[in-house]
């Protein structure tokens, strides 16, 4: 069984959970909670993102944890019955709290004042175990600099639809420059994430209730499980991180900036099937370049987006 993935090691050396989490200051944290944790392999083995994370000082870490490592019996089971009848099975309270608090606040080094007793009863501590694992060289320090817990996210096709924008503030709560305005400020300082990756028919309502920050959807459809929402929300999130891309150029210009799609893009060879490229691209002309790729921009978020060229034209008059 899969325990715990990494980003700073090879997707496919499978650490085991917690008793080797290593956390490090000035880092980042993602978490991300699923019963599928190989869904990641690839994602954290290919691409510009994986080049990022695997980079030596990288200020981002992915940490992927097995829900199932908190099933409630020796069969790993980690689902019940909806009381009230109705179909599906449901991801246990129980089990999602334990992951939460014993794999990620409680090996994540994170200040649970806010949690005990004010949430769950001082009386009801024992239920979990709350002895921290961390073999962090910076444990030390890291006790006495707890962290603030880090922003959860359920991802669920009822939740606030994922967008550019939300892709946005996510990236800048990593960054420590933005705060969700649901929890308190903190002066500049770096916030982790948990993303929860749910499976047969979602979750019992108590755990999003005591623990969920927020519940982003990536879209009015439903998806059988958390996880290709989450790598969707990944991908979008971490390439907004400076040093991401090489060219921060690519951002700026890419669809969505400034409520446009991107304008149409080509490259060699000039001419092929009979179809040649726009004689304009090839002037060397910069400033005329610049005006008519905004021009085919608004040309083609019209007609294809309709409703984001009616934000385009409101911000332009305003
Ligand atoms: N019974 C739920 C409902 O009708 O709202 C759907 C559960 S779905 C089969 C299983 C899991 O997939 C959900 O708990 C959620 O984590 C994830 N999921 C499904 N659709 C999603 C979407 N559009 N966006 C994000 N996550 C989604």
């Amino acid at each position: 069984m899969s325990d715990l993935l990494s980003s700073s090691s090879s997707p496919s050396s499978l650490l085991s959970l917690p008793s080797q989490i290593e956390i490090k200051s000035n880092t980042s944290i993602i978490w991300v909670l699923t019963l599928f944790p190989e869904f990641f392999d690839a994602f954290l083995k290919y691409g510009v993102i994986s080049r990022f994370l695997q980079q030596k000082n990288s200020p981002i870490e992915i940490k992927i944890i097995q829900i199932r490592n908190w099933a409630h019996n020796s069969y790993g089971s980690v689902d019940d019955y909806p009381f009230g009848g109705g179909a599906g099975l449901i991801m246990r309270f129980d089990v999602l709290s334990r992951a939460l608090i014993e794999g990620v606040f409680v090996a994540g080094n994170y200040d649970l004042s806010s949690i005990f007793p004010s949430k769950i009863p001082e009386d009801e501590k024992n239920i979990f175990n709350l002895q921290s694992t961390s073999n962090s060289l910076l444990e030390e320090e890291n006790k006495m600099q707890k962290e603030k817990l880090p922003l959860v996210i359920y991802t669920s096709p009822k939740g606030e639809t994922f967008n550019s924008n939300c892709a946005k503030s996510l990236a800048k709560v990593l960054q420590g420059l933005e705060e969700p305005k649901k929890l308190e400020r903190l002066e500049d300082k770096k916030r982790d994430i948990v993303f929860v990756a749910g499976r047969y028919e979602g979750v019992d309502e108590r755990f999003i209730e005591m623990f969920v920050d927020r519940e982003i959807s990536i879209g009015d459809y439903v998806l059988s499980g958390g996880e290709i929402a989450i790598l969707s929300m990944l991908d979008s999130v971490i390439r907004q991180i400076p040093g991401v891309l090489g060219n921060s150029g690519s951002i700026e210009e890419e669809s969505f900036e400034n409520n446009l799609l991107e304008a149409p893009q080509y490259t060699r060879p000039r001419k092929f099937l009979g179809k040649e490229v726009p004689e304009i691209y090839l002037s060397g002309n910069h400033a005329e370049i610049k005006k008519y790729r905004r021009n085919e921009a608004e040309k083609i978020t019209q007609k294809l987006r309709p409703d984001i060229y009616d934000q385009y034209r409101n911000a332009k008059k305003e």
